[in-house]
C-alpha cells in the first residue's frame, strides 16, 4: 500500500496513528480488526435486527464489505427533501444503517446483510454507493443535463413537466434519439420536482401514490440504464413498445413489487398503469 493511499480495504480509512500500520480501519459503525479478522465492537444494531447477526454477518470476508464511504451516490438541490427522499425508500427498520455525510450516502451494511433485508430501497442505496459509477440525485424545478453531441450544459424546467429528469450515460432508448448526459463527473442522475407525486388510475379512479414510490421507481430506473445498459424501454424495429422483453421502466416495477407499500406504493386492483415515467 502506496503511503498516499489513504484507504484500507474495503474503502474505509485507516486509523495508523491508533493501531500501527495496517492494523484497523475505522468505520461510522463499526471497527474491524485485521490481525482477527473481525469485528471487534458489537454495534447495537446486530443485536437489534435478527437477520444482523454480530461477527458472522460479513461472512468472515472482508472483501465483501466495499466503499463503506459511499462516495458515489451523491444527493442535490434541496438537501431536505433529497434526504427525506432517501430515507422514504427504506424501510424505517432500516434507517439506522443509512447514513448521509457530506451529501454522500452511505450504506452500513454488507451485500449479504442488504439481500437478507429484502428491502428494494436498501438495496438499491447500496448497489448505487457501491457502484463503480457516479450517481446523483437532486431535488429541484429544474435539472441541469449536457448535451450529448457538445457537451453543452442547460437548465432545464421541470415546472411544466408532470416527469421527474433521469439521465444517463447510456442512450435513454435501444433505438431512436440517445437523449441528454448527466452532470459532469456522474454517469447516472435523477432530478425530482420538490412537489413531485405520482398518480396512478384504476376503474376511472386515480390514486396518488406516496412520493416515495417514485423516487425508487426512479434511482432504480437510472441503475438499471446506466448500470447494465438496460434501454428505459424496449422497442421492436418498427418503434413500437415491444412488449415481451423488458427495460429498465419495468425491471423497476418489478423489482419494488413485495416491498413495503406505504414505499413503494399501492397498486389497487391492477399492476402499474402509473403515469410515473
Ligand atoms: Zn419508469
Amino acid at each position: 500500500m502506496s503511503a498516499g493511499y489513504r484507504y484500507g480495504f474495503g474503502g474505509q480509512e485507516q486509523d495508523n496513528e491508533l493501531y500501527g500500520q495496517g492494523n484497523s480501519y475505522t468505520a461510522e459503525f463499526w471497527q474491524y480488526d485485521t490481525r482477527l479478522g473481525r469485528r471487534w465492537n458489537v454495534d447495537p444494531l446486530f443485536f437489534k435486527y435478527n437477520f444482523l447477526s454480530p461477527y458472522s454477518s460479513f461472512g468472515n470476508n472482508p472483501l465483501n464489505i466495499v466503499d463503506s464511504q459511499g462516495d458515489t451516490l451523491t444527493i442535490g438541490g434541496n438537501l431536505n427533501i433529497a434526504i427525506s427522499d432517501v430515507f422514504s425508500i427504506v424501510d424505517p427498520m432500516y434507517h439506522a444503517l443509512i447514513k448521509i455525510t457530506d451529501n454522500k450516502v452511505v450504506v452500513m451494511a454488507t451485500r449479504e446483510m442488504v439481500e437478507e433485508s429484502n428491502d428494494p430501497g436498501l438495496k438499491i442505496l447500496y448497489d448505487m454507493s457501491n457502484s463503480p459509477n457516479n450517481y446523483l440525485y437532486r431535488v429541484s424545478w429544474t435539472s441541469f443535463e449536457r448535451i450529448r453531441e457538445t457537451n453543452e450544459i442547460i437548465e432545464i424546467d421541470l415546472s411544466n413537466f408532470n416527469y421527474p429528469s433521469n439521465v444517463s450515460i447510456t442512450p435513454r432508448l435501444e433505438k431512436g434519439p440517445a437523449g441528454m448526459l448527466p452532470m459532469e463527473g456522474f454517469e447516472g442522475q435523477v432530478t425530482i420536482q420538490p412537489n413531485r407525486n405520482a398518480t396512478e388510475v384504476v376503474d376511472g379512479v386515480e390514486y396518488i401514490k406516496p412520493r416515495s414510490s417514485t423516487v425508487i421507481h426512479e434511482l432504480i430506473e437510472n441503475f438499471e440504464r446506466t448500470e447494465n445498459g438496460e434501454p428505459y424501454i424496449c422497442q421492436q424495429p418498427n418503434g413500437k413498445r415491444d412488449m415481451n422483453s423488458i427495460g429498465a421502466h419495468d425491471i423497476a416495477i418489478e423489482r419494488v413489487k413485495g416491498g413495503n407499500p406505504d414505499i413503494v406504493g399501492k397498486t389497487p386492483g391492477v399492476s402499474n398503469s402509473v403515469t410515473n415515467q
